[in-house]
């Protein structure tokens, strides 16, 4: 991978791929993506449903559900390849220092137990403190995700929570092991427009207080603009651009993200532009670029020749013919 920045990456994924064997064929959902997550940065990671993003964060955290197998590529933690260690390693590792949040809390918050109790647990198991110190931490963590009331909300079970209550006691359960890597996917879509931007700035202060790095996936614009660094933009399984977040959207450089941004008038008028097509399916994707069903701009070698990333200024980096020097 063309190095993004002069400083040691916390996350380096290099040619990631990760497949899934089904009856139908080899979908191959992750193929061959690179990009970096650098210390104390938000990095985000968006495109479509089916892009490939959602089973690139379960491949970090080696959580990849059957039918799906990593088939190549290295995942460098601080310089590790954690795809080179053992189930009790990683095991350890996740928890400890990668943790994930979801879009909807109640597949990971469990019933039966109270907020409190469930942030308390991993305090006790990787901090090794007494349930009593435990407890007292947990409810130290809610009130740091800023849930008002917060001796309250630990004797609370999820259900009596609401939906914006219950992912902010998912962060605080994420965070109470102070993780290097949080991964976030998707992790306001489920919530309204306020609670959403109150949940972001809540990932953004916790990044800068506690210099954890996030990994936030998402397929809303928005969301990247208010809360990353810099962005990777995925498509039908390839990563097609790299950039920091001001200047993708100042000047995107692949047709596909010129897409998503609607950054094209197609008429006089100003009408923003749409995507003509959909997606190809991972099954059997086109053998040049993926994108060139759908590419305004496709030229003959696009093809049969998939575009390699290059970096066409500082850290702003492109997989697209147009550019090839
Ligand atoms: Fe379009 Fe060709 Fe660039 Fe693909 S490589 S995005 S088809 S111009």
């Amino acid at each position: 991978m063309i190095s993004m920045t002069d400083e040691k990456p916390l996350l380096d994924v290099q040619n990631l791929k990760t497949y899934f064997y089904t009856e139908e064929g080899i979908v191959k959902a992750v193929d061959g993506v690179n990009f970096t997550v650098q210390q104390e940065e938000i990095f985000g990671l968006v495109g479509e449903t089916g892009c490939g993003k959602s089973v690139t964060s379960l491949s970090i955290m080696s959580l990849v559900p059957p039918p799906g197998k990593i088939v190549d590529g290295k995942i460098l933690y601080k310089g590790k390849d954690l795809l080179r260690l053992s189930k009790r390693q990683m095991t350890s590792i996740r928890g400890k220092e990668l943790a994930m949040i979801f879009q909807d809390p109640m597949t990971s918050l469990d019933p039966v137990y109270t907020a409190g109790y469930q942030i308390a647990e991993p305090i006790i198991a990787h901090q090794g403190v007494s349930r009593e110190e435990g407890w007292k931490e947990a409810v130290s963590m809610i009130g740091r995700v800023k849930i008002s009331a917060p001796a309250e909300t630990a004797r609370a079970f999820p259900h009596q929570l609401s939906g914006g209550m219950r992912q902010r006691s998912m962060i605080a359960m994420m965070l109470s092991c102070h993780p290097s890597l949080l991964i976030a996917d998707e992790p306001t879509t489920a919530l309204d427009v306020t609670i959403q931007t109150q949940i972001l700035a809540l990932l953004k202060n916790l990044k800068e207080e506690s210099g954890s790095s996030i990994l936030l996936i998402t397929h809303d614009l928005a969301v990247i603009a208010e809360s990353c660094d810099r962005v990777g933009v995925m498509y039908n399984g390839k990563m097609v651009e790299i950039a920091t977040v001001e200047d993708l959207f100042a000047n995107p450089l692949h047709p596909y993200t010129k897409g998503l941004l609607g950054s094209i008038p197609t008429g006089t008028k100003g009408e923003l532009m749409t995507i003509p097509g959909s997606v190809p399916k991972p099954i059997d994707p086109p053998a040049g670029c993926r994108f060139y069903p759908r590419c305004a701009q496709a030229m003959k070698t696009c093809e049969n020749s998939a575009p390699a990333m290059v970096e066409i200024e500082k850290d702003h980096l492109v997989a697209c013919h147009l550019y090839d020097i």
